[in-house]
This record gives C-alpha cells, sequence and structure tokens, in this order.
C-alpha cells in the first residue's frame, strides 16, 4: 500500500511538472526565466584616504590585432566583469586577423585585388610606418556599444607598442587622443608623440623571456632614465613578477595588474569562479580620465589577481585596515586574554598568518582571535606583497 501511494505522489508530482508547461506562453515564460541575461559581478572595496577605488584592466586585445574577440564584447565582459574602466590596447604591429578582413571587403575595392601589407614593415622612403587601417576603430567601436547599451564603463583608447620581443619590449600606451598619429619607426618617437597627446606609458610584462643583447637592455633603461614609463605591469594575466613591486615604489611608477585577454575572459576566469579576473585597483578621487591619471601619476594602485594584492606596503595596510573591522568581544582577566572580532567588509578575502597559525577571512565573515592580553591583532598577511617575495605585517585597527 505504502508502495503504491509513492507511486500515486510520484505520477502527480510528474503531472504537475508538465502542467507548468502546459500553455505555450507558460513555456515561453520559463524559457526567459532561465534564459536571464547574465548581471554584473559586484566587486566591494574600501574607501582609503576619501579615495574609492576603481576597477581598471588597462591590457586587452580584440579581433583588430590577435584577440578573438569583439571590442563590443570586451566592453560587455568587462561590465559583467565588475570593472569600471577598460582599456582596448590593440597592437601596432600586429594584426592578425586584417587579412581577413580585407577578404570580407574586396568587392568592395576597385577590383584590383589587394596587396596586403604589415603595418610593422617600415617604408623605407617615409620613415612613419605605412598605417593602412584605422587604428582608432576598436575604441571606436567599443564607445559606440557602451553609449548604445547605456554601460557606465570607462573605456581607454590605447594600443600596445610591441617592436620586436627580441629586443626592448612591449609597451602599452593608454589615454591616447588619435592611435594613427603616435606609429613612427622609431620608439622613442611613439614615446614622444604618446606624450605629447597626454598619454601614459606602460611597461608590459617586464619579466617576458626573450633574448636580451646589450643595446636592447641599454634602449629599456634609456626608456627609464629618459622619464618615458609611467607604470609597469606588476602581474601580467595569472604572473605575478615580484621583484617589479620593488622597481615602481624606487622609480615612483605606477604597478598595474592586467588581463593581457585575447580570449574571452570567461575562459581564465569563469563567471561565478572563485577569483576576479586579474585587475588594477586605482585609489581615485572620481572615475574621470583627469582623476585617472592623476591618481596614476601619483602611484596610488594596488594590483590584483587571483585573490593576492601587490602594492606598497603602505597602500597594503590602508586596505586591509579600512575593509576589516575590528572591535574587543571579550576579556579574560584570569586567563590574561583578549578575543578580538574582525569582519571582513570587502570582496576580497585575507590571509591572517600568526606565528603558526593561518586563517582565512573570506569576505563578509567575521572570525575571533583570541590573544595574550597588551597584544596588538598583528599579522602577516600572507596574500598581500609588498616587496620581493615578501609579505607586510600590519596592525589591524581597533575601531
Ligand atoms: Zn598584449
Amino acid at each position: 500500500m505504502k508502495r503504491l501511494l509513492t507511486i500515486f505522489a510520484m505520477a502527480m508530482l510528474c503531472q504537475s511538472a508538465v502542467a507548468q508547461f502546459y500553455t505555450t506562453q507558460d513555456f515561453e515564460h520559463a524559457i526567459r526565466f532561465f534564459n536571464r541575461p547574465a548581471e554584473r559581478r559586484e566587486i566591494i572595496l574600501p574607501t582609503i584616504d576619501g579615495y574609492r577605488l576603481y576597477k581598471a584592466d588597462f591590457h586587452t586585445h580584440t579581433i583588430y590585432s590577435d584577440g578573438d574577440v569583439t571590442p563590443r564584447q570586451r566592453v560587455r565582459e568587462a561590465w559583467y566583469d565588475g570593472l569600471d574602466i577598460v582599456a582596448i590596447t590593440d597592437h601596432l604591429e600586429i594584426r592578425t586577423y586584417e587579412k581577413f578582413m580585407l577578404k570580407v571587403l574586396a568587392p568592395y575595392s576597385t577590383g584590383k585585388p589587394f596587396k596586403y601589407q604589415n603595418a610593422g614593415i617600415a617604408n623605407k622612403k617615409d620613415k612613419s610606418y605605412p598605417v593602412m587601417a584605422n587604428l582608432n576603430a576598436a575604441y571606436d567601436e567599443a564607445v559606440y556599444y557602451t553609449e548604445r547599451e547605456n554601460l557606465p564603463i570607462m573605456v581607454v583608447r590605447g594600443t600596445e607598442i610591441w617592436r620586436n620581443t627580441k629586443s626592448i619590449g612591449e609597451f602599452n600606451a593608454l589615454f591616447l587622443k588619435d592611435i594613427n598619429a603616435i606609429c613612427h619607426e622609431d620608439l622613442f618617437e611613439s614615446f614622444r608623440r604618446v606624450k605629447e597627446q597626454g598619454g601614459v606609458i606602460m611597461h608590459n610584462h617586464p619579466g617576458y623571456t626573450r633574448t636580451t643583447t646589450a643595446i636592447a637592455e641599454g634602449e629599456q633603461e634609456r626608456a627609464y632614465a629618459e622619464g618615458w614609463i609611467d607604470g609597469v605591469e606588476a602581474v601580467n594575466s595569472t604572473t605575478l613578477y615580484p621583484d617589479i613591486i620593488s622597481r615602481c615604489i624606487d622609480r615612483n611608477l605606477f604597478m598595474a595588474a592586467n588581463t593581457d585577454a585575447h580570449r574571452p575572459t570567461s575562459h581564465d576566469w569563469p563567471a561565478g569562479g572563485e577569483f576576479f579576473r586579474t585587475m588594477t585597483f586605482i585609489m581615485a578621487k572620481s572615475c574621470t580620465e583627469e582623476d585617472i591619471k592623476e591618481a596614476l601619476k601619483a602611484g596610488r594602485t594596488i594590483g590584483y589577481v587571483a585573490n593576492n594584492l601587490v602594492g606598497s606596503e603602505k597602500h597594503l595596510a590602508a586596505f586591509i585596515n579600512e575593509a576589516v573591522t575590528c572591535r574587543v568581544v571579550a576579556e579574560n582577566k584570569k586567563k590574561g586574554e583578549v578575543t578580538y572580532s574582525l569582519t571582513n567588509c570587502c570582496s576580497v578575502p585575507f590571509v591572517l598568518h600568526r606565528g603558526k597559525s593561518i586563517h582565512t577571512l573570506a569576505p563578509f565573515t567575521t572570525r575571533n582571535f583570541t590573544l595574550k592580553e597588551g597584544s596588538q591583532p598583528r599579522f602577516v598577511v600572507d596574500n598581500m606583497w609588498h616587496a620581493n617575495e615578501q609579505h607586510p605585517t600590519v596592525v589591524i585597527a581597533i575601531d
């Protein structure tokens, strides 16, 4: 009898499940519900010294160079990934997809077969690179899309100056007015044109393995010595270059952490995954080009990669102190102990190391720490990096 009842109950359940989709209207409603559009992932960060923290990626590629996605997809995913700022930095010299685009557009031409010319080949007569494409097109499309979709995200007009990876290295020119105008065979002339436009220069993936030559090393040193470089990637994609942190602090350069995304970012940082995509937190007055550039020039940045933070000791200590509230919840005079309650009010976890114990203070959680009376809540923060392989020791201020 019991068995029969179970079967009966199951049959009723099945019937009601079918009934949910009995009319086409219900069916359409259900499909719409399950296919609801993706949502932006909000990343909650503290305010430091009155500055808000803006989330930026200063290094991405699209099909207009060697990336796999369109500019509009770059801004759309940046929006979903919780960014405030995204730079489209297609290569000046590598445009893998151009020849395919030209094939598509061939019928519009004069009828003569296309003579494909790579912009990286210098014209002997004219020192400027023979740019045959409008290098601003990717940026223009990204801006057109953000405006059409009302996405409140800042798109930065940029480019990656690649030259020869076996020599001097790669640099991102950011906040440009006209990318076409910076093309020149001589790297330093390109740099001069970037600065003429009020642009910012960042040294990309400085740890990138390349065959170095004395000339290349000299040229790289010249780029720094002459003051062309404003910032360096301490993180590129998922690679951290710890030795770069000291270089940035010593030379007063901003530290950046960027994806250098060529594929869709969901490829490396799946939606809803444990980590956010790699990004740079910028302490700025507001999210305008002027204020962001001011913050970069002042070196007010913290790099984020896989729940690790990279920055100066001062900025990192301020970050954790603003993000974590600390209060005394119990005092045991007999045992000579004090219990502190620490609450993490931001989206980044903190790995707190004290003596032999290591505790993760996950985002939006509270943990109690019982310490000897008279000792401060002092921790080595294992997921923060302030110098070559070094983690800062911070005292969490009692609120
Ligand atoms: Zn790149």
